[in-house]
């Protein structure tokens, strides 16, 4: 658009010159009228100023007009009126403009024509009248050449001046020419020799006005001045004034003059007069000319630049739009392209600005369709990927440009996890129905291939032996050989078993060093315990591993599917019952499950179902809670006590815990009566934080492990103490070791939010299990509890080694001790002088039942013992 505008703008100032040069040549045309009119009226009065100075001269010379007429044959008086008539007309064309009035001129020529004045005050009155003329005219001439700039218009009013200054310069010539001639009397020759240097000086200055005329070249004037120069009667006058300035007058002083020839000279005066008259007008019409010549030439630059300007202007814009437009498109087509792949849609073609526009959206438009390409190819390879076609061509091929390197490299880790995940999958299908360890099958797939051996038993009528095979002595292998020796016995175990089954029978490991054996089709117990006969004598044998020789054996139970329906847990829980039969009579045996054991286990289910109807009684079915005192080992003082459950089952008498707690600690019973426990338990502190000597009076719980690995043993907690509203710190749990340790990073996430609540935790019958220190450490705890075994051999040296051992340990890493058992003073002697903290037995008190707890309890603070110390 810069370049528009520049052209615009120079063409826009081209124009006005034009219109300007154009108005200003119009103003010469119609000006030089006016002006060829000022000089008409100028020379028009000087004609007749000239009569009146002959009228003088006349007067001068003793003789009249009408007689020097006759004399040179001239009449005078004529020249008067077609000069007053001119004079007239121009002052009539010139109108307000006209520099003298007619008013004034025709009182002037009334005075003359009635004598009014003399010819003298005649020619003073016309000086006066044809100065202003004349200053008009050079007024006129001025304005007019102001305006005119080109040089032919120039010239011309250069000429038309030459032209106004011949005529005026040559008005005076006659007169003088005749002052000369016709002395007046009393003239001096010193005044004649004047009036000759004067007439020399106004020849000279129209010679010199005539020379600059032609001198100038106007054509029309020149050849106009060439005809007046030509004419006879001039040429006569003419040869007058030269015979005159040589110094031959046509008279002598006194003598009679050539009247022939001033005659001629006076008509070749009036001659030259008039046709210098047409130079004027010659003049005129060349101005006028010349000006109409400027503005047609003008106008028709101002049409032509104001066309070429517009015309260009619109080119200009053209082209700009133009150019915009083949810029603005393939952009907007880029943007449209490039919109359209973002919304996914990759099949739309580019529009042809692909190919055309500027170069930057050309390559733009190319990297997009590299991209789009791309894309393309990625989405099939994706689509292979989805549907696992890896033998699908399209992920061989590769992806274009630098992009696509780096596309492909995720591809490749895409395809590569597909089949990681591939493998993974396979391997989590082997693994949910194989021991990772043995290879063998694991419990689930037991479970599976019982039920569908009893399904079969069940259509063919046929029998099915399930064997419980136990091993003895595993724990103390990896306790004393290691984790990686006992791994390596049970895949021998397992490999071994599996070369002595026929190959219909099934092996599977159960867990840890448990495992069964599923055989169809047996022919009657025979069958099935030569099967098992077969087992235990493979397992017998020693086994050589890392250069050690270990001995194991293994107890197995068999149960046989009976007619009717079955289910695969009963037959296991009857295997496994004989098993233990086995086990316990002699440990590398083996026990066929019968009605004994059928017995046993009628009593386990009679058992379960009274203590599940018992927790769902408000007024606990018979459970009951007794308490045991603990005390400072230090200072005596009761520092707490512990609820055991006992359990008056009607029609049965008082139960021992050991006689239904294992039998709850099978299923999830156990739970409930935990949770029946702790809400009892923590009643009873209520109750007794009413009572002044027994406020603060702390109690622990005895809690399954069960309970701690099923993850909700906090927040069972946490409501029991919402629900009574006890102090956190008055209550604590046991767990029994061994539990602990089949799960340690569970149990010791429960137990954090355990303790998180502000209830402490005491790790029970410490020694029985096989605690680390590590573990220990592992362990959130804070009070041990030492097994009443260790207390009870505390009378040999091996027994009080042991005692003292875990004391020491344990107030290593900041645990109390508490002993439990404590029968004897001796025992009691020794606990205390091993650092125990605190104490516990029968020694002290039984567990007692509430209201005989709280009784020992006031005894003994009033025997002088405080309730102090906190224990779990
Ligand atoms: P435990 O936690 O080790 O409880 C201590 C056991 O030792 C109690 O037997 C107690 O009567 C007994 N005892 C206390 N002092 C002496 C003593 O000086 N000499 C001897 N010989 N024994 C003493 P109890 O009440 O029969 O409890 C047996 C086990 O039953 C408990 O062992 C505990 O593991 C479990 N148990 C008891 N009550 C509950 C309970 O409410 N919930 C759970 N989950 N288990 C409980
Ligand atoms: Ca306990
Ligand atoms: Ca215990």
């Amino acid at each position: 658009m810069l370049p528009v505008t520049v052209v615009c703008i120079r063409a826009g100032a081209v124009v006005a010159d034009h219109r300007t040069a154009a108005n200003q040549a119009v103003a010469v045309e119609h000006g030089v009228t006016g002006l060829s009119d000022l000089v008409a009226l100028r020379d028009a009065l000087s004609a007749q100023q000239s009569v009146e100075e002959f009228d003088v001269r006349f007067a001068q010379l003793g003789t009249t007009r009408a007689a020097a007429s006759l004399f040179v044959g001239v009449d005078l008086s004529s020249q008067v009126v077609p000069a007053r008539a001119r004079a007239d007309h121009a002052i009539a064309s010139l109108g307000s403009g006209s520099p003298v009035q007619a008013g004034a001129l025709a009182s002037l020529y009334a005075d003359i024509d009635g004598g009014g004045i003399s010819p003298t005050e005649a020619v003073q009155r016309f000086g006066a009248l044809i100065e202003v003329s004349a200053t008009a005219v050079a007024s006129g001439l001025q304005q007019l050449q102001a305006q005119a700039q080109h040089p032919p218009l120039v010239a011309a009013l250069d000429s038309l001046r030459a032209s106004s200054d011949v005529v005026e310069a040559s008005m005076p010539q006659a007169i003088d020419l005749s002052a000369i001639w016709f002395p007046a009397p009393g003239e001096t020759p010193q005044m004649v020799a004047a009036g000759l240097a004067r007439f020399g000086a106004s020849s000279a200055s129209y010679t010199a006005a005539v020379a600059r005329l032609r001198a100038l070249g106007v054509t029309s004037v020149v050849g106009n001045l060439t005809r007046v120069e030509a004419d006879t009667e001039v040429q006569a006058f003419d040869q007058a004034v030269a015979a005159t300035l040589l110094g031959h007058p046509l008279t002598e002083a006194g003598a009679a003059p050539d009247l022939v020839k001033v005659a001629d000279a006076f008509r070749g005066f009036l001659t030259r007069s008039a046709l210098l008259d047409g130079l004027v007008a010659t003049s005129t019409a060349a101005v006028r000319d010349e000006a109409r010549l400027v503005a047609a030439s003008e106008r028709s630059g101002f049409v032509a630049w104001a066309v070429g300007g517009a015309a260009l202007a619109l080119i200009s814009i053209g082209v700009a739009l133009w150019l915009a437009r083949s810029i603005s498109k393939p952009i907007k087509d880029l943007a449209r392209y490039a919109h359209d792949v973002n919304e996914g849609q990759l099949d739309v073609e580019p529009s042809l600005s692909r190919n055309h526009g500027p170069r930057e959206t050309r390559v733009a438009f190319g990297l997009i369709t590299d991209l789009v390409a791309n894309l393309q190819l990625l989405d099939a390879k994706t689509n292979a990927l989805a549907h696992c076609d890896f033998d699908d061509p399209v992920l061989r091929e590769p992806l274009p440009g630098r992009l696509g390197r780096s596309l492909e490299s995720s591809v490749a880790l895409l395809s590569g996890s597909i089949v990681e995940r591939d493998q993974l999958q396979t391997h989590l299908a082997y693994a949910a129905t194989h021991d990772s360890l043995t290879g063998i099958g694991n419990r689930p797939a037991a479970i599976r291939e019982i039920q569908a051996a009893l399904n079969r038993a069940a259509r063919t009528g046929d029998t099915t032996a399930l064997l419980f095979v136990d091993l003895n002595d595993f724990k103390a292998v990896n306790d004393s050989h290691g984790h990686e020796v006992g791994d390596e016995v049970l895949r021998q175990v397992a490999a071994r078993m599996t070369d002595v089954l026929r190959n219909s029978d099934f092996v599977a490991r159960l867990g840890g060093d448990e495992f069964v054996v599923i055989a169809e089709a047996v022919v009657g117990v025979a069958d099935a315990a030569d099967l098992a006969r077969r087992i235990i004598e493979t397992v017998n044998q020693p086994f050589e591993i890392d250069g050690f020789r270990i001995s194991i054996g293994a107890a197995v139970g068999i149960a046989l599917s009976l007619d009717g329906p079955e289910e695969p847990f009963r037959l296991l829980a009857r295997a496994d019952a004989a098993m233990y039969r086995a086990k316990r009579h002699d440990r590398s045996a083996m026990e066929i499950f019968d009605v004994g054991m059928q017995q046993e286990l009628i009593e386990r289910d009679d058992i379960e179902s009274a203590l599940t109807a018992a927790l769902e009684d408000p007024a606990g079915g018979g459970l009951i809670l007794q308490y045991q005192p603990v005390l400072n080992a230090v200072t005596d003082e009761l520092c707490g006590v512990e609820a055991l459950v006992r359990w008056d089952r009607p029609g049965h008498g008082r139960l021992a815990p050991i006689s239904f707690i294992p039998i709850a600690e099978a299923t999830s019973l156990i739970i409930d009566l935990d949770c029946w426990v702790l809400a009892r338990a923590t009643q009873q502190m209520v109750a007794w934080s009413a009572i002044a000597k027994l406020v603060g009076l702390r109690v622990s719980v005895n809690i399954s492990g069960r309970h701690v690995l099923s993850g909700q043993l906090a927040s069972h907690i946490r409501v029991v103490l919402e629900n009574t509203g006890i102090d956190p710190g008055r209550l604590g749990i046991e767990i029994t070791e061994t539990v602990l340790l089949d799960d340690l990073v569970e149990a010791a996430a429960e137990l954090d939010a355990v303790r998180a609540l502000g209830v402490s935790v005491a790790i029970d019958d410490f020694g029985t299990g096989y605690t680390s220190l590590a573990h220990l450490q592992q362990l959130p705890i804070d009070n041990i509890k030492i097994d009443r075994s260790f207390i009870n051999h505390l009378d040999d040296r091996r027994g009080r080694s042991l005692v003292r051992m875990i004391t020491d340990l344990g107030h290593a890493i900041d645990l109390k001790i508490v002993a439990e058992g404590v029968e004897t003073a001796e025992q009691l002697d020794l606990l205390k002088a091993m650092g125990a903290d605190f104490l516990q037995g029968f020694l002290f008190s039984r567990p007692l039942d509430p209201e005989a707890m709280s009784a020992w309890a006031i005894d003994h603070v009033a025997a002088g013992h405080q309730p102090s110390t906190p224990v779990a």
